[in-house]
């Protein structure tokens, strides 16, 4: 019976090995093991890896003393989305996400902690890019959920947030956004920003739209960020004809 215990434990153990395997999808910025080391030496801790229920996890990673998870949406994060990002609809519900745990660095260098919610079918997916992000310190501003901006996309686009998650229409249409689903990610959204004719999305990224122009942060087609979601599979907003949506990545899962 004793040995039960060890069934967590054996869990992580095999989830840990299970994250290396995806080790062929990280790109030529982290495959410099010695860049890998000194990244390794210089992160501050912040996420120890015994803090982590491995009893709910789905998926995790592990980067130095820092680690990527999905987990079942707690109830404290239920409530923080219901009637936000979750509306009353039976299209999609809590039982089809997942929410993720995502260190990342911030535009000052500084470690911090994302919070996301994403369909469960791409949440693997998602905690291997991230961590791939981490390991080769690419900045991103800020990573919250949307409830944080009462679900208003343009507010959160403002805001430079980094979201997944939020049950809504493709803005100006009654079709529903991928992002209904969590299976669209906006990353840096400012630098990043959707573009149809003379439709700035957000408003406050005017800056952004020449994309001829060279300016931190933004996502063309070497981009780190961009090469890793297009190698899991996801199609790239910025590959659009007419619009432009710089900061989009969606999959398809049927
Ligand atoms: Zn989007």
């Amino acid at each position: 019976m004793k040995y039960l215990l060890y069934i967590p434990f054996l869990l992580f153990v095999f989830l840990a090995v299970s994250c290396t395997n995806g080790e062929k999808y990280v790109i030529e910025a982290i495959d410099n093991q010695e860049e890998t080391h000194e990244i390794r030496q210089s992160v501050k801790p912040k996420q120890a890896i015994h803090a982590v229920d491995t009893t709910v996890i789905d998926h995790i990673c592990v980067f130095g003393d820092h680690v990527f998870f999905s987990q079942p949406v707690p109830d404290e994060v239920k409530a923080r989305m219901q009637g936000k990002s979750m509306k009353n609809q039976t299209r999609i519900g809590y039982d089809d996400l997942r929410y993720l745990t995502l260190p990342y660095y911030d535009f000052d260098g500084e470690v911090q902690s994302g919070e996301m919610v994403c369909h469960k079918a791409i949440a693997e997916d998602l905690v291997h890019i991230f961590r791939d992000l981490f390991a080769a310190r690419y900045p991103i501003a800020s990573i919250r959920l949307v409830d944080d901006f009462d679900a208003d996309d343009e507010s959160s686009m403002q805001a430079n947030n980094t979201t997944c998650f939020n049950y809504r229409y493709i803005s100006g249409t009654t079709m529903l956004s991928k992002h209904a689903f969590g299976l669209a990610v906006d990353i840096n959204p400012l630098q990043n920003p959707c573009v149809r004719g003379n439709r700035v999305q957000p408003k406050t990224a005017v800056d952004f739209v020449d994309r001829d122009k060279d300016f931190p942060h933004k996502i063309d087609a070497d981009d780190l960020c961009k090469r890793l979601f297009i190698a899991r599979g996801f199609r790239w907003g910025g590959h659009w004809q007419g619009k432009k949506d710089w900061q989009h990545f969606e999959k398809k899962i049927r």
